[in-house]
């Protein structure tokens, strides 16, 4: 960590962070000095490595369990953040799941789970941060949605729904809270080499990548540092940065 990149004082809460794309986020964050809320819904271990790991390279990081497609347990991570850091300027709401099927054989559970979590845990946080952060006068919310969300997937129906929600969801909430100095952007990552996309058809899919190669975790964590911490980022609101190797070029 170099001390330029230090920016004291600042709390963010990343969910879904103890793997994958979170857990890369919430290193990501710790490295530009932010203390980091890691949170996590059933992976104990690996979210106590994470912060472990934040730690030894002189970083601020605690974890919390929390299932964020539930009201109460919102409610609860939440109040736990303030309690324990007295604010929360950045959420980067990571947390997500696929349960890929045809439409015609979907179950309604499969449908029910994803959207509760991908889209309702999105609102559910941003809902609980957003009188705190009214509050202060300040804050950034990133949502990661995903390029499916932008361009449909056979196989996907719930995914894909889900994520082009968080896109409504992120555009109204940039409208509703730009006056109060909070920004809200999302992330749209393409294929990225994490737990959620081990066993897909990995040939047939770099085929649609103009960059011939699939992304990283830490590809998706500068671009959510850039929008958290970059003053430069300040005056971004509303917009979804893609970061997909070219797979979908509007
Ligand atoms: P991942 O490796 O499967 O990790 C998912 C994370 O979400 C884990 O930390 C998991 O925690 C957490 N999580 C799951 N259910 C939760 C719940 N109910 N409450 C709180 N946390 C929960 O997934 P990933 O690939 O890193 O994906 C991260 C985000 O990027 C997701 O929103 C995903 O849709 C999006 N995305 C990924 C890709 C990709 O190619 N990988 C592409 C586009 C978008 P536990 O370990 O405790 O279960």
């Amino acid at each position: 960590m170099t001390s330029s990149e230090m920016v004291p004082s600042e709390t963010a809460l990343v969910t879904g962070a103890s793997r994958g794309i979170g857990r890369a986020i919430a290193i990501s964050l710790a490295e530009a000095g932010l203390e980091v809320a890691v949170n996590y819904s059933n992976s104990a271990h690996e979210a106590e490595k994470v912060v472990k790991e934040i730690i030894a390279s002189g970083g601020n990081a605690y974890a919390i369990q929390a299932n964020v497609s539930e009201e109460q347990e919102v409610e609860r991570l939440i109040s736990t953040v303030l309690e324990r850091s007295g604010k929360i300027d950045v959420l980067v709401n990571n947390a997500g799941i696929t349960r890929d099927g045809l439409m015609m054989r979907m179950k309604i559970n499969d449908w029910k789970k994803v959207i509760d979590l991908n889209l309702g845990g999105v609102f559910l946080c941003t809902r609980a941060v957003s009188r705190p952060m009214i509050k202060q006068k300040k804050g950034r919310v990133i949502n990661i949605t995903s390029v499916v969300g932008l361009m449909g997937n056979a196989g996907q129906a719930n995914y894909s729904a889900s994520k082009a929600g968080v896109l409504g969801l992120t555009k109204s909430s940039a409208k509703e809270f730009a006056s109060r100095g909070i920004t809200v952007n999302a992330v749209a990552p393409g294929f990225i080499s994490t737990d959620m996309t081990k066993g897909l058809a990995a040939d047939e899919i770099l085929k649609s990548i103009p960059l011939g190669k699939f992304g990283t975790p830490e590809h998706v964590a500068s671009i959510v540092k850039f929008l958290a911490t970059d003053p430069g980022a300040e005056y971004i609101t509303g917009q979804v940065i893609q970061v997909d190797g070219g797979m979908l070029m509007n």
